[in-house]
């Protein structure tokens, strides 16, 4: 089997992530987030998988290297100095979001909305004035907003009106089909959301951050540490606000409001225990005894 392994042309998983990394999550050339692993070397000649001589290259560079349009000079130039390495951001990637309709699910809550033809805006979550995940319909333009910021506050997403980019710095972003994952550590899930275009958006994971308040969303519910709050199994439809946490300037009203609350201060092994406990409660309700208060 390990001999058959050596001679097939799928590249082992964790030799793929280092290439990632080492490419900058993108094209080297161009930093388009869509891309195919690229044998420098002629596949025939080196039949073997090493990090170093494998790069990334989008469909059109692809395509270009294998017309002999892009010399290998040019290639191995950007190999050694990835756009989106030298840029520090990846390159914006357009996502094909329209229509007069649109749908977020996120934890299991689901948010519909129907544009109103005067800009009609969702935003199911904002933390101190600033929407983290939203989405503005005007004139048949569906646009949708979404920042993913880390521990200390720095952005490691966009999407700013469908342009998607991303900081180079997370350990590991992988856009497969619709679907975009980024990991903050070996197996530690920051975030994965699958894009489905034209109206809809999935959100099954995530840790949303932002100024002390932590934000965990699981399939089936959103947890907010800082206050124990879970919130599971809502549907909202032309509801402008979701969760809204912290001062806003203009008053939102949403399906959780929450002001003045702890920040880093939440009690995390409480909060993950009392998640538990409800989510059990909510999944199984003969469990509780309805005369047990
Ligand atoms: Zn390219």
């Amino acid at each position: 089997m390990k001999e058959q392994d050596c001679h097939s042309r799928n590249i082992p998983l964790p030799i793929q992530r280092e290439i990632r990394q080492r490419c900058g999550f993108g094209c080297v050339i161009c930093g388009m987030p869509l891309y195919e692993y690229e044998h420098m070397e002629e596949w025939a000649k080196v039949k073997r998988h090493v990090a170093d001589e494998i790069t990334l290259l989008c469909d059109q560079h692809h395509r270009e290297k294998t017309a002999g349009l892009l010399p290998k000079e040019v290639m191995r130039g950007a190999n050694a100095d990835p756009y989106n390495l030298r840029e520090g951001v990846s390159k914006p990637y357009n996502l094909h979001f329209s229509g007069k309709t649109a749908e977020i699910e996120i934890g299991g809550n689901s948010f519909t909305c129907e544009d109103k033809g005067y800009g009609t805006v969702l935003v199911p979550i904002s933390v101190d004035g600033g929407p983290l995940l939203g989405l503005i319909m005007a004139d048949g333009h569906l646009l949708l907003n979404l920042v993913i910021y880390d521990e200390f506050n720095a952005q490691v997403l966009q999407i700013k009106n469908n342009q998607l980019f991303y900081s180079t710095e997370p350990w590991d972003i992988q856009l497969i089909g619709t679907k975009l994952t980024v990991r903050e550590a070996h197996r530690k899930i920051l975030i994965e959301i699958d894009f489905q275009p034209p109206h809809k958006v999935v959100i099954n994971r995530g840790r949303f951050l932002r100024n002390g308040v932590e934000i965990l969303v699981r399939p089936k519910n959103i947890l907010i540490t800082n206050t124990r709050s879970v919130i599971a199994g809502n549907h909202a439809h032309n509801c402008f606000g979701g969760l809204i946490i912290g001062h806003h300037e203009n008053q939102i009203s949403g399906i959780l409001v929450l002001d003045g609350i702890p920040r880093y201060l939440g009690d995390r092994t409480e909060a993950l225990k009392f998640e538990r406990e409800t989510m059990a409660e909510i999944n199984d309700p003969k469990k509780k005894d309805p005369t047990d208060f």
